[in-house]
């Protein structure tokens, strides 16, 4: 801090009224060890923080000042940029830089709130717009920081404009495959929050940040209401699917390290201290002969891994993301970025949960369309960044609900099935429990299709198929054999490419087993898949769906062809 030693012994906490010792408070980040408060930070305090001791260099994108509207209200514009600039030492609302993160170079472009709130002057969108351009012909992955009330008035509509200048600064981020990460810092509004700030790849906030579009004054006055509690906060953004994670400042670093190390694929390789699991299973000659209904009873028992136990046991530096960006987040449906061994991959997964309360948090499961849009989003932002999916299946279905009705179930899913058919990117999906009907094959079109020992796929549930076609609830287990819901069966039928063996008493049984025998048959599958380029991988899964009822299965085999190495 700048203040005097004397001057700043003691801080008053804006969160909760108490004195913090100044030293504390400013080893802590100026984040309250009493409450939590995360109290505002200047750029370059920002930038200290954030990047590597000793890494960074700060980016001259100055532009000679502009008023293009000569705008004067109780004094004029330019006096007002010259008492803001001898205030807070600062040139503009925004300091860039580029640096590194825990070794990994990156570029930031880091607002400062002090400086005319934050606002969207045409200097600062040309910083922006500037950080943006270097980080495209360096491809290096950009960090945009940011805390602004909106526009700048003074400016009128050319500061408009910034909106629309950043945000093709992005969209060209986007075509060259360069990761965006914005952290959200109190507040983020207007402007700024309709631009670049939610334009990031993954947008992280601070806890208790608010961002909108509309303030929470403006909205009040049009609706006249009282706005709730903690309203356009992080924690509201973050279950309403509009930002990914909250991070305490103190945790920025290593989230944003982590998500680094994917998109540039920078991290050590770590091969975990794990023993080789069996290989999977291609010749249904080589299985046992289980009965499907028992098959059924196993897929079903709740000690199974779970998507997030698989992802604990085989992805380090995984960086959960959550939302739809558009309203909603399912915790029935988890996703985000981490290492399988030393594959960087988009993980995707339905979530069941164990006990009462978490099945109930999870909706047993059953994704909602807000699920199936976060997992396209977050399969979007893999094939932007070239890495692998692997998706885990666990589910008895689609929710069918009232609102999830309402929100376009069956468009969320029929959107998945053909984005997954286009994903430039190698996928393997794996059903590990149930694999329930379009809720199921939403998360499956894949290069392969794995499925576990003792896990079940099918078109309906053996309840449902009895109820409809025994009109017999009871004829459930005739049900699941007819309908051959069983891994061997579905080996047989193509429909699945492996068999992903279980520990001898079932998964339930043995984790670290299970984990193992997915982990060699995940890597296994993505080593194979690797090297084909894009549009061989596309080939290679049309083929593979467009066999199945087809008179002439085999001429529909496309000549796949490997990468030439460069
Ligand atoms: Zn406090």
């Amino acid at each position: 801090m700048a203040n005097g030693e004397k001057r700043s012994e003691w801080v008053l906490c804006r969160g909760c009224g108490e004195m913090v010792y100044g030293r504390r408070f400013a080893r802590e980040a100026k984040v309250c060890p009493g409450c939590g408060f995360h109290a505002p930070m200047g750029a370059r305090e920002r930038i200290a923080h954030l990047l590597d001791d000793g890494s960074v260099r700060e980016l001259d994108f100055r532009v000679p000042d502009a008023d293009p509207l000569e705008f004067v209200d109780t004094e004029p514009y330019p006096e007002r940029l010259r008492r803001a600039r001898a205030r807070t030492g600062l040139d503009e609302a925004v300091v860039c830089a580029r640096g590194r993160i825990e070794g990994h170079p990156v570029i930031v472009a880091v607002m400062d709130f002090r400086f005319f709130g934050g606002s969207l002057g045409a200097a600062v969108g040309e910083a922006i717009t500037l950080a943006a351009e270097t980080a495209l012909r360096e491809r290096t992955p950009l960090v945009m920081v940011t805390a602004s009330g909106g526009a700048r008035m003074q400016e009128g509509v050319i500061s408009l404009m910034q909106m629309a200048k950043t945000s093709q600064a992005l969209a060209q981020l986007d075509e060259a495959g360069i990761l965006t990460v914005t952290v959200v810092t109190d507040p983020t509004f207007g402007g700024v929050a309709a631009s670049f700030a939610t334009l990031g790849d993954v947008i992280i906030a601070e806890p208790g940040a608010r961002l909108g579009f509309a303030g929470p004054r403006v909205i009040e006055q049009t609706i006249r209401e009282k706005l709730p509690e903690g309203f356009q906060t992080a924690e509201f953004l973050l279950d309403h699917g509009i930002v990914d994670a909250i991070r305490p400042r103190g945790e920025l670093r290593t989230t944003l390290a982590r998500l680094l190390a994917v998109a540039t694929r920078s991290a050590r390789a770590e091969r975990p201290e794990a023993e080789e699991g069996p290989a999977p299973v291609g010749d249904p000659a080589e299985l046992p002969d289980l009965d499907p209904w028992t098959a059924v009873r196993a897929a079903r028992r709740l000690g199974r891994p779970t998507t997030l136990d698989y992802i604990g046991m085989l992805v380090h530096g995984f960086v959960e993301l959550h939302g739809d960006r558009r309203g909603a987040d399912c915790a029935a449906l988890v996703g985000g970025l981490g290492y399988l061994d030393d594959i960087p991959v988009v993980a995707i997964g339905t979530q069941k949960g164990r006990t009462a309360a978490e099945l109930a948090k999870r909706n047993f499961g059953m994704p909602t369309p807000a699920g199936y849009r976060k997992a396209a989003r977050l399969m979007r932002l893999a094939a932007k960044l070239g890495l692998p999916v692997v998706t885990f299946i666990d589910t008895a279905g689609a929710y069918p609900g009232l609102e999830a009705e309402r929100d376009g179930q069956a468009v969320a899913i029929a959107e998945n099935l053909r984005l997954m058919a286009s994903l430039p990117v190698p996928t393997v999906a794996v059903v590990t429990g149930e694999g329930g009907s379009g809720g199921a094959l939403a998360l499956a079109v894949a290069n392969r299709v794995l499925m576990c020992a003792n896990a079940v796929y099918s078109v309906i549930s053996p309840e449902g198929c009895a109820a409809i076609l025994w009109q017999d609830p009871q004829a459930a287990p005739r049900a699941a054999e007819a309908l051959r819901v069983d891994a061997r069966h579905l080996l047989e039928l193509g429909v699945i490419d492996g068999v992903v063996p279980e520990p001898p008493g079932g998964a339930d049984t043995d984790h670290a087993g299970a984990a193992a025998a997915m982990r060699r048959a995940l890597t296994a599958t993505l080593r194979e898949l690797m090297p084909m380029d894009a549009m061989n991988l596309v080939l290679d899964r049309h083929a593979r769906f467009r066999r199945f009822g087809s008179a002439s299965p085999d001429t529909v085999k496309p000549v796949v062809k490997e990468r030439k190495p460069a």
